[in-house]
């Protein structure tokens, strides 16, 4: 997919949409409740914003509302820095649960009552066997599972055991308790799946109260009738499941019916949408933290520069559909350079400095150009940028043997400087080592502003560049694909990592308005790209992040270098 091919749709229309449609027309529902149910135990990711939008964006458009609900059943992965980094996120992306935060540990208690109310209908039972035994017992896609030997165990039994479970009488797997639905089920999560295990470990919000804790499958479902969720939203990978946390809700008193619809999570090329293997970056070493503007997280892609605006129109673009794929990460930059574009100030900054001197322009004179702050938009205003006799220009903008189509700089070449005047390069000057280290150039002073002069001269190329006495110092770190190939190998993903995924340019020179620039306010360095300042900014040392370039460069990444 393209971002040609799409177009921005209006109002999203997409199979879940449908079906929310025909509910409430046909008085299934009053009225739509959905929830986004995070488990704290990492960061959001942009896969995750996809889940955000659909479900916070229908309850919207449909008048309904939507719940934030910690999935926070499994307290030795939970931590409480994630669950304040996803609020904030959510929150970041433009959607608000008002008073509706919600745990499934808030439900621990009735979880817990239910798990009772199986054992007394004679539908769980507590098994003593080993964690190796239960595996082993399993059966695969091809042969039923065995039934343990504990299967029948009477209800007074049962609920002994899982009382002296919740007690603390046990060792962590020393027992579980299990549905009894059918060990030869097709479907392997119907083959007696385990409702509670044993987990001596603090919960976040429950302290030391509990030493059991549900399964995910046993929360999940049952969180939802609690909450009276009408469209329990997921990814297809729990398609699987729904026979399950149906036969749950049959089984047990709820008081709500929630049905389950699948849809497909996003796949992004060069990066990886797994929390597994995003934990593992950070944890390993491979970037600086679960906000590094390399990851996928939303607190990276925050760092970066890239506002909520851009990933709600992306997710709006890729759409809602059951088939799996994997979207460009094109597509996602197409979308932030959109909303960039309308919003950030445009300004100059010279990342790789050349030195220029315009012999023709008197010692120790100034004088202040007028620049507008973006192109399209008078709105925005003007500033000044100060024009010397010393400048800087970037060095890629001059060659000293230039190829035919190179209009740039070079010995005897005449160009214009943006908003300034037209500069002609006389000499390049070298240093020992033969490199270019200084251009003497000469300017027409009737070609202020960057105007055609009286003449009527012509140039071929309109460079950037700021005054040497007035720019300031900044480090600009430029992004790269964190990850060398399309689809990242999961597993050993450690091989394709990009080892050029940052590249840290620590002598760029900036027009002074950036230095009033605030972190995350994104700005356009002509010619360049979208930038953003880092947090890491201090005083009298900036640090500019690349957002993205100006250009599709996705094309031509899988060198791993940009283009
Ligand atoms: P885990 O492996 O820890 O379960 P997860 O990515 O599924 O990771 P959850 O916290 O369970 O994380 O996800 C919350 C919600 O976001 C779920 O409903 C899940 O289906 C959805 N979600 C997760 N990843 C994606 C994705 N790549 N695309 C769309 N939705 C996603
Ligand atoms: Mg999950």
């Amino acid at each position: 997919m393209t971002a040609t091919e799409t177009a921005p749709a209006e109002a999203a229309r997409d199979f879940i949409r449908d079906i929310i449609r025909a509910d409430l027309d046909a008085k299934r529902h009053k009225t739509v409740v959905t929830r986004f149910p995070p488990e704290p135990n990492g960061y959001l990711h942009i896969g995750h914003a996809k889940s955000i939008c659909l479900n916070f964006g229908v309850a919207e458009e449909f008048g309904g509302r939507c719940h934030l609900r910690f999935d926070d059943t499994n307290p030795t992965k939970e931590e409480q820095e994630y669950i304040d980094a996803i609020e904030r996120d959510v929150r970041w992306l433009g959607f608000d649960w008002g008073q509706h935060l919600y745990h499934a540990s808030d439900y621990f208690e009735q979880l817990y009552d239910w798990a009772e109310h199986l054992i007394r209908a004679g539908k769980a039972y507590v098994d003593d066997q080993t964690q190796e035994k239960l595996r082993a017992t399993r059966g695969t896609l091809t042969e039923p599972g065995k039934n343990s030997p504990w299967r029948e165990r009477n209800v007074e039994e049962n609920l002994d055991l899982f009382r002296r479970m919740r007690a603390g009488e046990f060792e962590n797997g020393a027992r579980i308790l299990r549905a009894k639905i059918d060990m030869a089920a097709g479907n392997i999560n119907l083959r007696d799946p385990a409702l509670y295990r044993i987990l001596h470990a603090s919960h976040p919000r429950t302290g030391d109260k509990w030493c059991i804790y549900p399964s995910y499958d046993f929360a999940h479902g049952q969180s939802d009738a609690i909450e009276g969720i009408t469209h329990s939203i997921c990814t297809l990978e729990f398609e699987d499941h729904r026979p399950l946390y149906d036969w749950l809700l049959d089984n047990l008193p709820v008081p709500s019916r929630p049905r389950q619809y699948e849809f497909a999570r996003l796949n992004l090329s060069y990066t990886v949408l797994s929390k597994r293997v995003l934990t593992e970056l950070v944890r390993g070493g491979h970037v600086k933290a679960w906000d590094d503007p390399r990851m996928p997280t939303l607190a990276g892609l925050r760092r970066r520069g890239v506002p909520p605006a851009a990933i709600r129109d992306f997710v709006k673009r890729i759409g809602v559909a059951k088939a799996n794929s994997v979207v460009d990460m094109g597509l996602l930059e197409f979308s932030i350079r959109e909303a960039l574009n309308k919003t950030a100030a445009r300004r100059m900054a010279v990342l790789r400095p050349l030195k220029v001197v315009i012999e023709n322009y008197p010692a120790g004179k100034s004088e202040e150009l007028e620049a507008a702050n973006h192109p399209d938009d008078a709105a925005a205003g003007v500033r000044r940028v100060r024009f010397g006799r010393e400048l800087y220009v970037e060095r890629e903008d001059f060659m000293e043997s230039p190829p035919k189509k190179f209009f740039r700089l070079s010995p005897g070449r005449e160009v214009r400087l943006r908003y300034a005047y037209f500069i002609k390069c006389r000499e390049a000057v070298k240093n020992a080592a033969g490199e270019v280290i200084e251009l003497r150039c000469s300017y027409d002073p009737e070609t202020r502003g960057g105007n055609t002069p009286p003449d009527g001269r012509k140039v071929q190329a309109t460079l950037h560049w700021v005054s040497a006495a007035d720019a300031v110092p900044a480090e600009v770190r430029l992004y790269n694909p964190l990850f060398t190939q399309t689809v990242p190998n999961a597993g050993d993903f450690a091989a394709d990592l990009n080892p050029n995924s940052v590249e840290v340019l620590t002598d760029c020179r900036l027009e002074p308005a950036l230095s009033k620039a605030k972190a995350g306010e994104p700005v356009q360095f002509e010619r360049q790209g979208y930038f953003c300042p880092d947090p890491d900014s201090k005083p009298g040392r900036l640090v500019f992040n690349r957002t993205v370039g100006l250009r599709d460069t996705w094309a031509k990444v899988a060198s791993g270098k940009d283009g």
